[in-house]
């Protein structure tokens, strides 16, 4: 709640919440997948309370369906979800949508590639046209090969789209940018992807951030 109220009102240029569970499962009346409380959607209403901000883009790139996050903002026109995931939905009014994510056992592409290729046909242009007040990055990287929801994706993808957000931010929303960790079980991985991408935010040269080994 604070970060995201600080990077509404400018005080913070952008944010990384380090959050110790997930929240995009955990909806009105159901919570599953250790989501207890639906931190986005939470910090969003207060956001709002405070009259800092109304609307938010959201891109979920966690390998499972955002299915609290999109029950909690599914009436909601001033919020745009995208969520990457297994299916293809999108609601009538071109807010809520479903993307489905590149299967990594039937593309010519690196899964990394075609990936990042994906997340950049599916945000930005929406974003554009939705014109938020700011921008989240729910990030699970659960998609890590290996990791339990394995889109064969390695570091180098989760740079991209660290890249990729924060060019949309810039470019539609002064470069408020929240990022929130999602999905991922590997503390291997957590250890040496998350520093990167917090680095990336916070415009520092990372030294390993080509070299980095996550497999
Ligand atoms: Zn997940
Ligand atoms: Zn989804």
């Amino acid at each position: 709640m604070e970060a995201m109220g600080r990077v509404a009102a400018g005080e913070l240029a952008n944010a990384f919440c380090f959050i110790g569970a997930g929240g995009h499962h955990a909806g009105r009346d159901f919570f599953g997948g250790y989501c207890c409380f639906n931190d986005v959607v939470i910090a969003l209403r207060q956001a709002r309370r405070t009259g800092c901000l109304r609307r938010v883009a959201i891109l979920d790139t966690d390998a499972h369906h955002g299915d609290g996050t999109r029950d909690l903002v599914a009436d909601d026109p001033d919020v745009l979800h995208v969520c990457i995931c297994g299916g293809e939905y999108t609601s009538r009014d071109g807010t809520k949508l479903d993307v489905a994510a590149p299967d990594p056992w039937a593309i010519d592409l690196s899964p990394d590639q075609a990936y990042l290729d994906l997340a950049r046909a599916a945000f930005p242009p929406r974003a554009a046209r939705f014109r938020p007040d700011l921008i989240v990055w729910y990030f699970g990287f659960d998609t890590h090969q290996g990791d339990y929801g394995d889109l064969g994706l390695t570091s180098a993808a989760f740079l991209g789209l660290a890249d990729l957000m924060l060019e949309t931010a810039a470019q539609l929303c002064g470069g408020k940018l929240l990022v929130v960790l999602g999905g991922g079980s590997r503390t291997d991985l957590a250890t040496t992807l998350i520093p990167p991408v917090i680095a990336r935010l916070a415009g520092i040269v990372w030294p390993d951030a080509n070299s980095l080994d996550t497999r």
